[in-house]
C-alpha cells in the first residue's frame, strides 16, 4: 500500500483555516484532518472529540510526557498538540492528512516529517484580520490582543511555508489550496 501524505496548513489566528478546510472537507471527503487535544475551554458549539479533545493541563502534560503528541505549542495561554497515533496511522493506510496548527508546531513537524507540505493562509491585512476576530465574537478582549500579537509573528514566518495563500477571497483561496494539494502533494486525482 502507498503511504499517504501529510499537509500542514498554518496561518493567524481569525484567518478562516478552519472555513476554508471544512469546505475543502466536502469537496473531498477521503482526506482525514486530524483532531488536536487543546487545554482551551470549548468554546459555544464546540464538541469534544469532534473540533478537539479537551483536557486539562495535568493530562496534557502527561501525553506530552508519554510521547503521544506529534508536535505541541502553547497559543494564548493555552496548549494544543496533535495526537501522534491517529496521524500515522491514517497516513500509513495512504490518507492524506491535513493538520491545521501555528507556527510553533509546523515548525516542529518539519523537523519530524520533513516530507509534509506546508501551507500558510494569510489574511489581506492585519487590520481585516482584527475585523474578522471581533466578529467572531468568541474571544475576550484579552485573548483578541494576544492573538493580534501572535498573527504579527506569524505573519513574518509566511515565507518558510511551501506556498502561501491569500484569504480575500474565499472560493480562490479555496481553489487554490485544491490545485496544491492535488499537483505537488498528489492528495487525490482531478
Ligand atoms: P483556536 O483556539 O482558535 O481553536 O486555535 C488557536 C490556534 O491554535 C490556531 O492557530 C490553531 O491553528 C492552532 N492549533 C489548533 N490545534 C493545534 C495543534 O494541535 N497544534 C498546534 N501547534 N496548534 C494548533
Amino acid at each position: 500500500m502507498q503511504a499517504g501524505k501529510l499537509v500542514v496548513l498554518t496561518g493567524p489566528s481569525g484567518v478562516g483555516k478552519g472555513t476554508l478546510l471544512r469546505s475543502l472537507l466536502q469537496r473531498h471527503p477521503d482526506l482525514y484532518v486530524s483532531i488536536s487535544v487543546t487545554t482551551r475551554a470549548p468554546r459555544p458549539g464546540e464538541v469534544d472529540g469532534q473540533h478537539y479533545y479537551f483536557v486539562n493541563r495535568t493530562e496534557f502534560e502527561r501525553m506530552v510526557a508519554g510521547g503521544e503528541l506529534l508536535e505541541w505549542a502553547e497559543f494564548a495561554g493555552n496548549y494544543y498538540g496533535t495526537p501522534r497515533l491517529a496521524v500515522e496511522q491514517q497516513v500509513q493506510q495512504g490518507k492524506c492528512v491535513i493538520l491545521e496548527i501555528e507556527l510553533e508546531g509546523a515548525r516542529q513537524v518539519r523537523q519530524t516529517f520533513p516530507t509534509a507540505f506546508r501551507i500558510f493562509i494569510l489574511p489581506p491585512s492585519l487590520n481585516e484580520l482584527e475585523f474578522r476576530i471581533r466578529n467572531r465574537g468568541q474571544d475576550s478582549e484579552d485573548a483578541i490582543a494576544r492573538r493580534l500579537q501572535r498573527a504579527r509573528a506569524e505573519i513574518d514566518a509566511a515565507s518558510e511555508f511551501d506556498i502561501q495563500i491569500i484569504n480575500d477571497d474565499f472560493e480562490k483561496a479555496l481553489t487554490e489550496i485544491e490545485a496544491a494539494l492535488l499537483a505537488p502533494v498528489h492528495c487525490y486525482s482531478a
